[in-house]
């Protein structure tokens, strides 16, 4: 099971793809990612 979610403030953070809409961004240093559809979302 991937772990995409990630702690930010102490509150659970959560972005959904805007293309897919059900799958999570994984957060990475300066951008987020879909691994399902490949949508980039830089910082
Ligand atoms: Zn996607």
């Amino acid at each position: 099971m991937a772990r995409n979610e990630y702690y930010e403030d102490g509150e659970l953070v959560k972005e959904n793809c805007p293309r897919c809409g059900d799958t999570v961004l994984a957060d990475h240093d300066d951008r987020k990612h879909c691994g399902k559809c490949g949508y980039t979302e830089w910082k």
